[in-house]
């Protein structure tokens, strides 16, 4: 029986001690792409399945397994299997399960690479998509009852962190006979945990918060073994098998995942609220504000509000223009949850697949700063917002 162990002590213990050799306390980098068998019946045996061991590093490593089994602990799944990317992650989890004819309902809101799947690689293969204004729950449920194969959420959203109830679209998805996937990035499962909300699959770019360190690609999808298992004989033959030295890198970061989305969430809220209350900010969106139209959900279904929000200032992009080169504790860059605090405008990073329209008609201001929070000491952070904004007035 699986003890039930606190996040913070999953993220350093689950998923490793299988997998270290020789003594070792730590997993080590399996580079083999193959393994030797004297015994040819045992080979047979494990390349049907039937023995444990791995045949060819396309279909299973030592190194992977030991980062999917630690992602499959902190998301409570029976099963997870890991990819080059998330978009590979998401991707297969699409077309393993999707045929011409099917339909997916989702949100607006999507990662702009996900939504570039939506509108321009499924509909060659005759799936029909239907993209819901997020956060309109009644509308979204309108559409799942009309009959779909999949349900994709992502929530919280980039950039304009807008919140989906997993629980009740899960009971409309299964009432339909659908399959609820959640993109859990932003979250992380320290924050959230879709399959105890009634998720059939949970995805992430292990990129992002997971690795958190901006310097390994991967992800994951978890969930049921059955599910999972078609999930993986997808990746297995078409072959975005993630790196070993990127599941080490994974390891390595996750160890810190705790901790660090911890600091990262509380450096987001007080930043979000010193910024709300700065004369040349126009707007803050973070689902910790009571303001925030999808504040009681956050609240109901997550642990903490996490180390993402977005703001536009007075002026536009000719303000943010100035402000932004001006923050030294910062990565002007397209990507989040690492440990510097990074920043971008929207167009720059999540939505640069978007064209301007789209960008307008998804209610995202050209002049939208994504801010991902890092782990520094917040008030090194607040300065530094601060002397960059003095430019405005200067
Ligand atoms: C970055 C991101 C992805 C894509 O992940 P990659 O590892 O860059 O392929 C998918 N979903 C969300 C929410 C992301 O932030």
């Amino acid at each position: 029986m699986e003890k039930k162990v606190n996040p913070a002590t999953n993220t350093v213990w689950a998923g490793e001690k299988a997998y270290r050799v020789h003594g070792a306390s730590q997993v080590p980098i399996v580079n083999s792409v193959t393994y030797n068998y004297d015994d040819l019946d045992l080979w047979y045996q494990v390349a049907l399945g039937n023995e444990k061991g791995h045949i060819y590093g396309r279909n299973t490593n030592p190194t992977l397994a030991a980062f999917e089994d630690k992602i499959r602990d902190l998301e409570g799944a029976e099963a997870a299997t890991s990819f080059s990317t998330g978009m590979a992650a998401i991707s297969a989890a699409m077309h393993t399960f999707l045929r011409p004819g099917d339909r997916v309902v989702s949100i607006k809101d999507t990662y702009g690479g996900t939504n570039r799947i939506f509108n321009e690689f499924l509909p060659k293969l005759d799936i029909v998509v239907t993209l819901c204004e997020t956060g309109d729950h009644d509308g979204l449920e309108a559409e799942i009852s009309k009959g779909c194969k999949i349900v994709h959420l992502e929530t919280p959203t980039n950039p304009t962190v807008k919140i989906t109830d997993i629980e009740r679209i899960a009971k409309t998805a299964k009432a339909n006979n659908a399959l609820l996937v959640v993109d859990n990035t932003f979250a992380t499962p320290i924050l959230q945990n879709p399959l105890d909300l009634g998720a059939d699959l949970v995805i992430h770019s292990a990129t992002k918060f997971l690795g958190g360190h901006a310097d390994a690609l991967g992800g994951a999808v978890c969930g049921s073994r059955d599910l999972v298992g078609q999930v993986f004989h997808y990746r297995e033959i078409n072959g975005a098998t993630m790196d070993p030295f990127g599941a080490y890198m994974m390891l390595r970061g996750m160890k810190t995942l705790d901790l660090r989305v911890w600091k990262q969430t509380e450096n987001a809220g007080r930043i979000a609220e010193f910024l709300s209350g700065h004369p040349a900010v126009s707007e803050v969106f973070y689902p910790g504000f009571p303001d925030h139209p999808n504040h009681e959900i956050a609240k109901r279904q997550m642990k903490g509000f996490g180390g993402i929000f977005s703001f536009s200032l007075y002026g536009g992009m000719e303000t943010v223009k100035k402000v932004l080169p001006r923050l030294e504790y910062a990565n002007r860059a397209a990507n989040l949850g690492a440990v510097e605090t990074t920043v971008g405008p929207a167009y720059t990073t999540s939505h640069v697949e978007s064209t301007s329209e789209e960008l307008k008609a998804l209610g995202i201001a050209e002049s939208l700063v994504r801010y991902s929070a890092g782990i520094e000491k917040f008030e090194d952070l607040k300065a530094d917002l601060e002397s960059a904004l003095q430019i405005l007035n200067d």
